[in-house]
């Protein structure tokens, strides 16, 4: 299970972070500070720290030098900045890949299975957590799910949806929360959940009136819960 060190000042960034880290199988701890991440550093091993640049205590170039004076741990830098003659030079400074914000999860996913991979050569490959509920299969690292064995089609927002109510499987999710997690809005439209949830139905082949494993509670929520056993079949007496 690989080890991230997050450091971001931005709470909202940062706990999207984590969530998205920890769905993909990955033990993490986050700091604010540069000089909390060195600490960090200092006492526990990571396998690849994500770095923001605009930190509120020393500027990134000054934290990534500081880092780098005291582990080999590949660092991943996260930059609102876009700026080529920057981006060379923390590369040359011993960064090891670098998202400009604002990055999707799927991006930032590749490039650390890319840096992992890198630093793992010739190690062995990490076996990402696989959610399995019912038929349901989800592998969140490889953003790829199955029903009984068949590969579902998912827009992005579709597989987020399913994966972080597959990852409670029989608890009944709050459209709030779901706005909250998935869509990362602190409001919106209970359509638009209740549009991308007929989607998900769709392909999972059950409707609304007929469901199978996503069950929307009127006025409550939505869950995914596997499908009850079918009852056993009648016997003579
Ligand atoms: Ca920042």
């Amino acid at each position: 299970m690989p080890s991230v060190l997050v450091v971001e000042d931005d709470q909202f960034v940062r706990s999207a972070l984590i969530r998205h880290l920890i769905e993909a199988s990955h033990t993490v701890r986050s700091v604010g500070t540069a000089l909390e991440a060195l600490r960090e550093v200092a006492h526990f091993r990571f396998d690849v720290v994500i770095l923001d640049l605009g930190l509120p205590d020393l500027d990134g170039a000054e934290a990534l030098k500081m880092l780098r004076g005291i582990t080999d741990v590949p660092v991943i830098i996260a930059t609102a900045r876009d700026d080529e003659s920057e981006i060379v030079r923390l590369l040359n400074d011993g960064a090891d890949d670098y998202l400009t914000k604002p990055f999707s999860v799927e991006h930032l996913s590749a490039r650390m299975a890319a840096v992992l991979r890198r630093s793992r050569a010739g190690g062995e490959a990490p076996s990402p957590r696989v959610i399995r509920v019912g038929g349901l299969s989800i592998d969140p690292l490889r953003r790829q799910a199955e029903l009984d064995g068949t590969a579902l089609d998912l827009t992005r927002r579709e597989f987020d949806l399913l994966t972080f109510l597959a990852g409670r499987p029989g608890v009944v999710v709050p459209r709030k929360e779901l706005l909250a997690e998935v869509w990362q809005q602190s409001y919106g439209d209970d359509q638009t959940i209740d549009v991308h949830l007929s989607w998900l139905r769709r392909k999972l082949g059950e409707t609304a009136a007929r469901p199978c494993y996503l069950h929307t509670l009127r006025g409550v929520g939505v869950k995914l819960q596997p499908p009850a056993a079918p009852p056993p079949p009648e016997r003579p007496a």
